[in-house]
This record gives structure tokens, C-alpha cells and sequence, in this order.
């Protein structure tokens, strides 16, 4: 007989949604806290490969994910004046399929809304476990016991400080941040962008899936730097500071910055733990094993990290002891891996601007580089 059905799950991203829905196809009973009022609208595009294409097709979404596909063609890297100087080749910089991550979002919580109970605009606020259940305390709600906890809360995890310790503890920064916003596509892009480097610096505007819009990023070296996480005015200030004075259409983009209501900011930042478990709760996705936005793995994680922590549960017929280390086994080295490749992108960043002559290599190598060892992904029967 299957154990521990009762199973909360803080976050309603990828993973968590993902979760949501191999879970109750494996048995379990899901309940997904999240934060915000709804599943989140906004976000920049995600590229993904490999075995999450597999996770997909198994919860019967490939094809409408493919239907997503806005996968970017080659981009220019542009001068201050903003003529070109070289040409990016998409390879160096996409996955087998990219999408906008809203959508990829919305798709999963389609799938998985009849499938779990959902508790929007709250979040835990302390836990306390026994050998026998989890207790937690909502900030809104009143307080529940859980067998166990998930938590699939990304990469500023409430559930990580709660049970595992503070922030500063496993997430690393890779010295880059990075602003993200959406604006109007007046460049008139179609399926590609424009890069324009300067030293410690990166500005680019890529076009959007649909509806004239487009998207950019102003990404800056910075250790150390010191905000409100939650005051976008006090970051728009410290990014329009640092590019104050940068050619090409930076200064456009500062203003369009200002006007946008999807604005993003945040450190490209890894999170290193020696163990994604502590008795009954455990982490998924960002929350555990974050590999940083230069990594473009995040959401492969994501995916097939849910994948296999539902079908150990089932497999181990809810025995969470044995489940949650069958888990970290499964993951363990894929992770390592895509953390190294994260890294390696971020060092990149801190180079000069590449020749055409480099682009070029970094293209033709692209498959070697970027080609990291298979997960294995198992077969978990429905039981
Ligand atoms: C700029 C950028 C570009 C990226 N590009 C790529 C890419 O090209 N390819 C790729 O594979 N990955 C990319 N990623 C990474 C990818 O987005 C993440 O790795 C992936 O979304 C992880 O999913 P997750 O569900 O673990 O976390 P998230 O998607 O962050 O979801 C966490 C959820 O938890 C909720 N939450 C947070 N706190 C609480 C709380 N206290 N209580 C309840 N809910 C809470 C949040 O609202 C959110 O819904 C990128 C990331 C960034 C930031």
C-alpha cells in the first residue's frame, strides 16, 4: 500500500506544476501553495532540450509546445552606432526548442489544474516535522499537516530558508545581473536580435513570439550589490546608472525599461547543496539546484527532476526515505554537469567581445560544448 499521499507543494512554476501532475497520476494527493494570485504571466523565453522533451511528450504536451516554438535565428552583434560587426550564429546561443516560459506555464497548469488542490496568494511561513507528517503555518491560510513537503519555490526558496538554512548558505552568484523587460518591437525584428557589448556590459533585444513586442536584457558585471528585492523602482535606478552613457539603443531601452509592467531583476546565481533533502521535505527545480539562466538547463531540470521525484515516490509506494535518495541519485550528475555549463557561460561574459572568427568556432564546437551526459530517464509504472 502506498504511503505518504498527502503531499504539499510550495510553488506553482515548472517544477512544481509538473510535479502536481505526476503525482496524481501516480496516486498521490498534491496541494500547490503559491504566491502570487495566479500562475505566473510574465517571464522571457526558455529553450530546453533533450530528455525534458521526453517529459513533455509523455504528459502528452510536446506538440502543443512545439506549436510554441519561437526558436531565434542567427542575431547581429552591433556597434555603438549600431552597425553590424558579426553575426551570432543561433547555435551558440539555442536549445532544440525555445519558448515563451508564460506559455510553457499556462500549458502545464492546463494539464495539471484538475489534478491537484491549488492555494493561490499565500505562501509557508514555518514548519515543523515529526516521524510521522509535516506541520505548516501559511501566512493566510490555517495551518495544515502535510505527510510530506516539496519545495519547488525557485531560486529565492522559502522553503530552503525554512528547513535548510539561510540564503547565503547555497546560492552562489556568478558576479552577472541581469534586467529583463518587454517593449514594444520597434526595431521590427522577426526570429532574430541584436547584441551590443561593452566592457563589463551586455545589452540585447530579441524578438518576441507574437503581437509586434519584443524583448531585452541589460545584463552587468557586479559582485556583491546590495538592494530591495522587491523595489523595482531602487533596481531600474541601479540599471539605468550603470548603462547611463552606452551607444547603440540602450538609452531608448532605459526609457522603455521605465514604462515596462513585466520588468524582471535579479543576480545569475547557482544554488549548491550537498543534499536536496531533510527528513520529510524536499527540494526540486531552482529551489535545490539552480544551474543560472547561462546554464539554458533550468527548465530541463525543472521538468524531469518532477518526473522523477513522483515516479520514485511511487515506485518506493511513498516511502519517502528511500524515494527522496533514489531522487538525489537519479539527478545528482546531471546537475553537476549543467552547473558546469553554467559557469562556463558566465565566464564568458567577462571576455572581450567576440570576432566573427570566435563566433565561429564557438558554433562549430556548440554540439561538443553543449552536450552534456543523458539523464536517465525511467519508466515508473502507474501502480
Ligand atoms: C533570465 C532568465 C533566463 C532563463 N533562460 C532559460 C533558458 O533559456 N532555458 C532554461 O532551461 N532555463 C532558463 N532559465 C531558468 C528557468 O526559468 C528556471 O530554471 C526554471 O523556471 C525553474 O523552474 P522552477 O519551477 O524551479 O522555478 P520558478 O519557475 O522560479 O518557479 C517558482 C515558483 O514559486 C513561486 N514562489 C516563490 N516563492 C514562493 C513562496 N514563498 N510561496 C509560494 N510560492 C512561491 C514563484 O512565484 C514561482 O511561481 C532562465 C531563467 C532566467 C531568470
Amino acid at each position: 500500500m502506498t504511503t505518504n499521499k498527502n503531499v504539499l507543494i510550495s510553488g506553482a512554476g515548472i517544477a512544481g506544476l509538473t510535479l502536481a501532475y505526476w503525482l496524481d497520476h501516480h496516486g498521490f494527493r498534491p496541494t500547490v501553495i503559491e504566491r502570487a494570485p495566479h500562475v505566473r504571466h510574465g517571464g522571457y523565453a526558455v529553450d530546453f532540450r533533450g530528455e525534458a522533451l521526453d517529459v513533455l511528450d509523455r504528459m502528452d504536451l510536446l506538440e502543443p509546445v512545439r506549436a510554441l516554438d519561437a526558436a531565434m535565428g542567427d542575431a547581429a552583434m552591433v556597434d555603438a552606432e549600431g552597425r553590424q560587426y558579426a553575426v551570432l550564429p543561433a547555435a551558440v546561443f539555442a536549445g532544440d526548442l525555445e519558448v515563451p516560459k508564460a506559455k510553457l506555464t499556462q500549458l502545464l497548469y492546463a494539464a495539471a489544474r484538475e489534478r491537484s488542490e491549488y492555494l493561490f496568494g499565500d505562501s509557508i511561513s514555518a514548519v515543523e516535522q515529526d516521524s510521522c507528517g509535516v506541520d505548516v503555518t501559511f501566512e493566510n491560510g490555517p495551518p495544515r499537516r502535510f505527510d510530506l513537503l516539496v519545495g519547488a519555490d525557485g531560486l529565492h526558496s522559502r522553503t530552503r530558508g525554512l528547513v535548510f538554512g539561510p540564503e547565503e548558505r547555497f546560492v552562489r552568484s556568478l558576479g552577472i545581473h541581469t534586467a529583463i523587460f518587454s517593449l514594444p518591437n520597434y526595431l521590427g525584428l522577426h526570429r532574430t536580435g541584436q547584441l551590443y557589448v561593452s566592457p563589463g556590459k551586455a545589452a540585447n533585444m530579441f524578438a518576441d513570439d507574437a503581437g509586434g513586442r519584443a524583448r531585452a536584457a541589460l545584463h552587468f558585471a557586479a559582485e556583491g550589490l546590495e538592494y530591495d528585492r522587491y523595489d523595482i523602482t531602487e533596481q531600474q535606478h541601479i540599471v539605468a546608472e550603470r548603462f547611463t552613457g552606452e551607444g547603440w539603443e540602450v538609452p531608448r531601452l532605459l526609457a522603455e525599461m521605465r514604462a515596462a509592467e513585466d520588468f524582471w531583476f535579479d543576480a545569475n546565481a547557482q544554488v549548491v547543496m550537498d543534499t536536496w533533502t531533510s527528513g520529510r521535505v524536499v527540494l526540486l527545480g531552482d529551489a535545490g539546484y539552480c544551474a543560472a539562466p547561462t546554464s539554458g538547463r533550468g527548465t530541463s531540470q525543472a521538468l524531469i527532476g518532477a518526473y522523477v521525484l513522483a515516479g520514485e515516490l511511487a515506485q518506493a509506494r511513498g516511502n519517502h526515505t528511500a524515494a527522496f535518495a533514489a531522487y538525489e541519485n537519479v539527478m545528482r550528475p546531471f546537475v553537476t554537469e549543467h552547473q558546469a555549463v553554467g559557469r562556463e557561460g558566465a565566464e564568458r561574459f567577462f571576455m572581450p567581445a567576440p570576432t566573427q572568427e570566435v563566433l565561429d568556432v564557438l558554433a562549430a564546437t556548440a554540439p561538443e560544448r553543449t552536450r552534456t551526459e543523458a539523464v536517465r530517464l525511467p519508466d515508473y509504472a502507474v501502480r
